[in-house]
């Protein structure tokens, strides 16, 4: 089997140094075998391995490979659809429960840095900016949203305070989340990684599952092993391809794309965002931006429904951030690459088991730094058998996408032009 590395990236480029893990051989057996290494898998882990399970973790490539070591590092509160969306799809009690469960994920990626000592370049604040007095308003009613669950440590941003925080011209305003924030993302991975082999969990990388045998233990075969577990926990995301047909039918992988600057030099790093929070737009198809602890802007931005590989990433993003930032046009980009994440049509997670034995957790759709955290203590949890607040999750409805696999990609790149088109004229 040929070896998978990282694809070249600028987290694969400042990477802190870690162990290559050993193939999978042979035939093992074990509580719980996660399938994935990504923050759903590797948060699974270590809270199971906290709660006494032994734990077998199949990685494809590597640690961090998939989205997890390669997004755009912004710690984001809540859902990509957010509360009130929830409050209109489920009972009143079920919503309420995901409401106050909102920003737990990224409570547990702050304890988790403390708790294991692990070195991310974690910072502390972040920025949704709104191009027009529409997005606008629909950040006021976030923030009165928000503080209803509980969250307060916010601040809007009217258009001399955005100016403040962010040096670009587009923006009427804004709104600050100082439990928001960044992270460098591959080395959160492998941090993780690092913390669940410490409390005794065992990673194997290059190692697929490439078909599991179902019933009462099921069987999870990679090319040279197996794998024979009470439980597995399918946390594959956008990357698990068709190994679990019934999770392929109901989410669209999407590839989004990011770049990295040359080193800035502090005075025009202070100058771009002075308190080095980071920023995402408003528009559906958002631009999010930060600096990276040696001074780069790392861009990202666009979506590329079905997830083939563009072929300049430079062209796409490039652009965008010169629109943002234009005082960086003499700037050299030396990174670009691209990542998938996993897109569900209602934009919500897809949490739930098959049969007895398989869990999972999939789809938060460009927006799971945090809610990949909680979704481990979820999934763990219900392992324990306190299935509460996963059910919770279950109960969100999944819906196969329109078209089928053959007609998903247009249909819904013709839903997000419909959403870009709004977001131009700003209605
Ligand atoms: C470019 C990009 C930018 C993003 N930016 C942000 C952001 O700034 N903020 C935010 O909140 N979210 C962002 N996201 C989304 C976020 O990164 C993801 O939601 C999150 O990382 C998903 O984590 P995961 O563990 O579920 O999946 P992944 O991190 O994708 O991990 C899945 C892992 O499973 C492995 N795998 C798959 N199939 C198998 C198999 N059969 N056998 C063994 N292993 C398998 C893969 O190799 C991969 O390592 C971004 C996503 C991308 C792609």
């Amino acid at each position: 089997m040929a070896y998978i590395d990282y694809p070249s990236s600028y987290y694969a480029a400042s990477a802190n140094p870690a162990p290559e893990r050993p193939e999978l051989l042979g035939e093992v057996e074990t509580d719980v075998c996660i399938v994935g290494a990504g923050y759903t898998g590797l948060s699974t882990a270590l809270f199971l391995l906290e709660n006494g399970f032994r734990v077998i973790v199949l990685e494809a490539a590597r640690v961090g490979f998939g989205a997890s070591g390669r997004n755009g590092g912004q710690i984001v509160n809540s859902y990509s659809r957010d509360i009130d969306v929830i409050e209109r799809s489920l009972p009143a009690e079920q919503a309420r429960r995901i409401g106050e469960m909102a920003f737990e994920g990224g409570r547990i990626l702050r304890e988790l840095v403390a708790r294991h000592g692990i070195r991310c370049d974690l910072k502390d604040g972040g920025v949704f900016a709104a191009f027009t007095p529409r997005q606008m308003a629909h950040l006021e009613a976030q923030k009165k949203l928000w503080e209803r669950y509980g969250h307060t440590r916010l601040e809007l941003l009217d258009a001399r305070r955005i100016r403040e925080v962010v040096a670009s011209e587009r923006y009427v305003g804004g709104m600050l989340d100082m439990t928001g924030g960044h992270i460098h993302p591959l080395n959160l991975a492998l941090g993780e990684a690092a913390a669940v082999e410490s409390l005794g969990g065992v990673i194997h990388e290059q190692s697929p599952a490439v078909r599991i045998e179902r019933g009462a233990n099921p069987l999870v075969h990679t090319p040279q092993g197996r794998v024979r577990a009470k439980f597995v926990v399918l946390a594959g995301n956008a990357y698990l391809g068709d190994l679990v047909p019934e999770l392929a039918a109901k989410s669209m992988p999407c590839g989004t794309q990011v770049i990295a600057t040359e080193p800035l030099g502090e005075e025009l790093a202070a100058s771009l965002l002075p308190q080095d929070y980071c920023v995402e737009d408003c528009n559906y198809l958002l631009d999010y931006y930060r600096l990276s602890a040696d001074r780069r802007l790392v861009y990202g931005g666009g979506v590329i429904y079905g997830a083939r590989d563009p072929r300049d990433i430079e062209a796409i993003i490039r652009p965008k951030l010169l629109r943002t930032f234009p005082q960086l046009q003499k700037v050299k980009i030396d990174y670009a690459w691209t990542g998938n994440f996993l897109l569900t049509l209602s934009r919500l997670p897809q949490v739930g088991r098959i049969g007895d034995n398989l869990y999972y957790s999939q789809g938060c759709s460009g927006h799971g730094v945090t809610y990949t955290h909680l979704a481990g203590r979820l999934l763990a949890e219900a392992l324990r058998g306190q299935a509460e607040r996963f059910d919770a999750f279950a109960a969100l409805p999944h819906y196969p996408f329109p078209g089928g696999r053959l007609l998903r990609v247009p249909f819904t790149a013709l839903g997000a032009w419909y959403y870009t088109l709004r977001d131009r004229l700003g209605v």
